[in-house]
């Protein structure tokens, strides 16, 4: 079975967006793939040091991933703190990983740009870790944006050196996994780009929410005077509301509003009723799931040991090879 390693960050509240874009496809690889799955925790300390509330951010993420389906039995969801062998084997990759590759890393580009008072070491060498995650379980694949393109290079640039340093075939060339399906892009209820947290107020439909302020939200998006002559190119909005539907409508419903779009009899009101009703069908178990996960203690702490342990059985296994052939050897 090929392996599959991703990582999350551990951002708070997960929203529509983050369902269709990387949750669904994460469902399905568990099903088909040796799968990890980690919460980016040591990561996130590169932006903030002395973040607020560290552990309440992993808890909430790791309840929205369970509520959402994602089984510890059939995967491994850890958080990354739990996997010191990372840690390890980050600090035997930092010695043949240059200082030149690393400045121009796009990501440390950018973040020098937006942290300019805290450009520390961990953002220099946050690709390595990047790699690190990757090839400490020997991953085939990650599902990649492309956004993140370059830092996949950079693991395969890692691991190759390693290779060719210690003349070994150790650490596998990891690919962008890429699904069948298309890619899905879910729009904001706001403004003309994607979904996403810092889209502003009313941009996102957050799982962790309730019904009422998901239905406001809904109905408060922007739409236009209505289509003035016949089967009318939809303006982006409108395209939005219809993408949206798109995700939790049934097809019937969806035509029936297309039609009365084409015949310029729709009308709005309904139309953003109808979806926040069936956004709220769709929403509404897993919020519920969502807080029954949150409020069980039990149930948490089960799986992330049950996900440590299947990290760490990978990761311990990697690392004490990385030491054989690095050439450590125990005097006692
Ligand atoms: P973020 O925490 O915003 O980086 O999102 C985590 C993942 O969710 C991203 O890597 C994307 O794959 C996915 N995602 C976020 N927002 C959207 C969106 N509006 N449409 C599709 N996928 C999204």
């Amino acid at each position: 079975m090929q392996t599959v390693v991703s990582g999350i960050r551990p951002t708070g509240k997960l929203h529509l967006g983050n369902y269709f874009g990387a949750v669904r496809n994460f469902l399905e690889m568990q099903e088909n793939y040796r799968s990890y799955f980690f919460i980016a925790d040591i990561h996130s300390l590169t932006t903030h040091p002395t973040p607020g509330d560290l552990h309440g951010s992993v808890r909430q993420v790791l309840a929205e991933y369970l509520a959402m389906g994602l089984d510890p039995e059939k995967c491994s969801l850890f958080i990354q703190s739990d996997v010191p062998e990372i840690m390890e084997l980050y600090t035997y990759m930092n010695m043949n990983a240059y200082l030149g590759e690393l400045e121009r890393s796009a990501s440390f580009k950018e973040k020098i740009r937006t942290q300019k008072d805290n450009v520390n070491a961990g953002l220099l060498t946050y690709p390595v870790l990047m790699a690190v995650d990757i090839l400490i379980h020997k991953a085939d694949f990650v599902p990649v944006g492309k956004d993140q393109a370059q830092h996949l290079e950079m693991t395969r640039q890692f691991g190759n050196r390693f290779n060719r340093l210690y003349d070994v075939d150790f650490f596998p060339e990891p690919q962008a996994y890429s699904h069948t399906g298309e890619l899905v892009k879910v729009p904001g209820l706001t403004g003309q780009g994607k979904m996403s947290k810092s889209g502003g107020e009313g941009d996102a439909v957050f799982f962790d929410e309730d019904d009422k302020v998901i239905q406001k939200k809904i109905m408060r998006a922007k739409t236009d005077a209505g289509p003035q002559e016949m089967n009318a190119e939809k303006p982006i909005e409108i395209l939005n509301l219809f993408d949206l539907m798109g995700l939790v409508c049934e097809n019937d419903v969806i035509e029936k509003f297309n039609d009365d779009y084409n015949n310029c009899t729709i009308r709005y009101g309904d139309m953003k009723k109808q979806l926040a009703e069936d956004m709220l069908k769709f929403v509404g178990p897993i919020r519920d799931r969502i807080r029954e996960v949150k409020s069980d203690d039990a149930f948490l702490s089960s799986a992330a040991k049950i996900g440590a342990e299947k990290a760490r059985e990978s990761a311990v296994k990697t690392v004490k090879e990385v030491r054989e052939i690095i050439g450590f050897r125990k005097f006692y």
